[in-house]
């Protein structure tokens, strides 16, 4: 048992200083992503419930690493927040989503089956953003730029956001609304968010996190939470997304219960801008 333990412990300390030097590694070559044009943004179709013509994309970042391959946004966005370059790589999201929005209007210039007027790209923006209001002149900035009307742009937020930064979050975020931003909280439900306090937000969406849409069909608890986010959101005058839609049992709950956008693998997996014409072509939506 003394023998066994001792080898758990070495196999253990082994992960652990792997993960240790790994996370050096990438800490270490993060900085020349960009400039190496290893970033990239992939973009995953929004589906409206209610309005057929309405399509937008959520826009994720990817970092294609040249030894270690394609990389998580959940393994380094917590590096960059950590090292400070989430600002350069947020600079980079916006800018390069605002470049893409010009795109992907044209690409539904020939698709007649959805409006432009009603296309929204959305963007997920890190806490760091919010330390100062720069973020409202460079979105204004960038926006003239590429010559993109605001009302094209969503911004997701999570509900941390208003617990470290509230009064500059709530400040910024209402000067962006008033240019033609959506704001959306992500991964509703995992936060703390009383209704009284979700109604001082300048706030347009709740995002229901994957979590509860992945049980809706097998856990009462998850349907539960799910009825009463829509329920929340119908009274505030909020429109909910319902995130991580597999399959077409949860696509149908989340229909009959008036929910009115979905995102998930059932209707398409993150894409590069160079795949959507064929997606967009493709009958499946
Ligand atoms: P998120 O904002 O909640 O993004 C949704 C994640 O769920 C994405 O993972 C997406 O690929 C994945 N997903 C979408 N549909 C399904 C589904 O049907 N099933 C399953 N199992 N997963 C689905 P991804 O792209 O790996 O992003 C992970 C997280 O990284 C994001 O979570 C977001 O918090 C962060 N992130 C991504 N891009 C950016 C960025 O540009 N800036 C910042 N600050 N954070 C970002
Ligand atoms: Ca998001
Ligand atoms: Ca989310
Ligand atoms: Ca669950």
């Amino acid at each position: 048992a003394k023998e066994s333990g001792r080898n758990t412990y070495r196999v253990f300390e082994n992960n652990l200083s792997q993960a240790i030097k790994r996370r050096h590694k990438l800490a270490n070559e993060l900085h020349n992503a960009i400039p190496d044009r290893q970033m990239y943004l992939v973009y995953q179709p929004v589906i409206s419930l209610v309005e057929p013509d309405a399509l937008g994309f959520e826009a994720l970042l990817r970092w294609q690493h040249p030894e270690l391959g394609s990389i998580s946004p959940m393994e380094f966005i917590p590096i960059a927040e950590s090292s400070g370059l989430i600002l350069e790589l947020s600079d980079f999201v916006l800018s390069r989503a605002l470049e893409d929005i010009g795109n992907i209007k044209a690409l539904l210039k020939n698709t007649p089956h959805f409006s432009t007027e009603k296309l929204r790209v959305a963007i997920n923006l890190s806490a760091a953003q919010f330390k100062t209001e720069d973020l409202v002149s460079q979105v204004v900035d960038q926006a003239s730029h590429y010559s993109i009307d605001l009302r094209h742009l969503g911004l997701e937020v999570t509900e941390s956001l208003f617990i470290s930064e509230k009064a500059m979050a709530c400040q910024v975020l209402e000067s962006l609304r008033v240019l033609g931003c959506t704001v959306s909280i992500d991964d509703f439900g995992t936060g703390y968010s009383s209704l009284a306090y979700l109604s001082t937000l300048p706030v347009d969406t709740l995002k229901i996190d994957r979590s509860f849409v992945d049980e809706i069909e097998t856990s009462f608890n998850d349907r539960t939470i799910t009825l009463a986010i829509l329920r929340l959101a119908n009274s505030l005058g909020m429109d909910v997304v319902a995130e991580g839609v597999e399959n077409q049992a949860q696509l149908a709950f989340l229909e009959k219960q008036a929910c009115d956008k979905a995102q998930g693998y059932f209707f398409a997996k993150p894409m590069q801008l160079k795949e959507l014409p064929e997606w967009l072509a493709s009958p499946a939506h």
